[in-house]
């Protein structure tokens, strides 16, 4: 078996091939497809109606399984966020004008789709993406999410990606686009062809996240000083009681479980660790959070050390990748920009439960909990959630 092109360090061989596998378990690698005998992927060339979940029979014999499937284009399911008040005066929505200026107080209520918008797969899988606050923040959005879920053989499989874009390269607002679009759609192929969700499967996604950042052209008035086109990744895909996760920068992905011994009844969890100075610093030296503190700002001990896009000379792309498994304790899984986990959660202190006691007050609605978080961050950053209650 080849070795795999992006990690280098590992030593372990890669798995033998499964009938149907479109990707390395392990390592994430693309096989050759005309090498496969399996089971050939085929795009349809009709774009689906507008519905996003795909419902894939099962296979009538063992032929049957190996006919090719039809893969239909990403569907897209991001929709405008118009918010039933005005922010400034809270009229409601009736008086917005065409614009999106409210008419009362002539506040912006109504931002651009691409700076506001939000994902509704079904009420419990859903994601919301929100420029923050302009006068202290970015003026677009350079966050971006996807979503979806599709049932194969009656099992649902659901997948997010949440990217966030590096305001010192030279187009953050694509890269984080590209990112989300091509990640998903590596699940959504894997998702329809059956394979089945490892780490492997996530680093694939991750990989193609990476390449599409790759391609992705500087915008013309970019500060010449900028970094080519980069942003972050984290990507969960949910199946048959696993959750497999990857992420590359500093955005996140918890969970959150319900817990007796917490007094709102939950607790958080943050399952990735972020890729940034203060981690190499404490895997490095041993040193702890708290003491590199003291010595250091906290602007550069956030400072990421991997993010998607052209790699710096003596560095390498190393995602990270995990699993979870979905227990009867688990209640959500969800991923968020920094935007929103910087005011919500004590990033480098034990766990702060700040998650959980949001979640308590909306334990059922996955909407109510990312509308919350939202509320939560200072809007000095564009934020976004992507949140897969179970
Ligand atoms: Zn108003
Ligand atoms: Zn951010």
């Amino acid at each position: 078996m080849e070795p795999c092109p992006y990690l280098n360090a590992r030593r372990d061989p890669c798995p033998t091939r499964e009938p149907g596998d479109l990707f390395c378990s392990k390592c994430g690698k693309e096989y050759d497809s005309a090498q496969d005998d399996a089971g050939s992927i085929e795009k349809a060339t009709t774009t689906p109606a507008a519905a996003t979940i795909v419902e894939v029979e099962p296979p009538k014999t063992e032929q049957a399984a190996a006919v090719a499937i039809q893969v239909p284009e990403e569907a897209d399911n991001i929709r405008h966020y118009i918010a039933p008040k005005c922010v400034g005066c809270n009229a409601d929505s009736s008086n917005f004008d065409e614009d999106g200026f409210c008419t009362k107080c002539w506040v912006q209520a109504v931002l651009p789709c691409r700076d506001d918008f939000f994902i509704e797969v079904t009420p419990n899988i859903v994601a919301r993406s929100n420029l923050g606050n302009p006068t202290i923040g970015h003026s677009r959005n350079e966050d971006y999410a996807a979503m979806d879920s599709v049932v194969v053989d009656g099992k649902r499989i659901s997948w997010f990606v949440v990217a966030d874009g590096v305001s010192s390269s030279k187009a953050p607002q694509q890269a984080s686009e590209e990112a989300c679009r091509a990640a998903s759609a590596t699940l959504r192929i894997a998702a329809l062809s059956r394979q089945k969700g490892s780490e492997g499967l996530v680093l694939a996604a991750i990989n193609s996240a990476q390449s599409a950042v790759l391609k992705v052209p500087a915008e013309l008035n970019a500060d010449a000083d900028f970094s080519a086109p980069a942003c972050t990744i984290i990507v969960a895909f949910i199946d048959d009681g696993v959750a497999s996760l990857g992420w590359c920068g500093d955005s996140r992905l918890y969970a959150i479980y319900r817990d007796s011994t917490a007094s709102c009844g939950y607790s958080d969890k943050l399952l990735s660790r972020d890729h940034t100075l203060l981690n190499e610093m404490i895997d490095q030296t041993g040193v702890s959070a708290a003491e590199a503190y003291k010595k250091f700002t906290t602007k550069e001990l956030h400072t990421m050390t991997q993010c998607l896009g052209e790699v710096p000379e003596g560095e390498i792309y190393a995602p990270s990748t995990s699993t979870v498994t979905i227990d009867s304790t688990l209640v959500s899984i969800f991923g968020c920009s920094d935007g929103a986990w910087n005011d919500v959660h004590d990033m480098d202190l034990p766990q702060s439960g700040e998650f959980a006691k949001i979640f308590a007050s909306n334990p059922r609605s996955a909407m109510g909990f990312a509308e919350a978080v939202l509320k939560r961050a200072s809007g000095a950053d564009n934020n976004t959630i992507a949140v897969i209650n179970f």
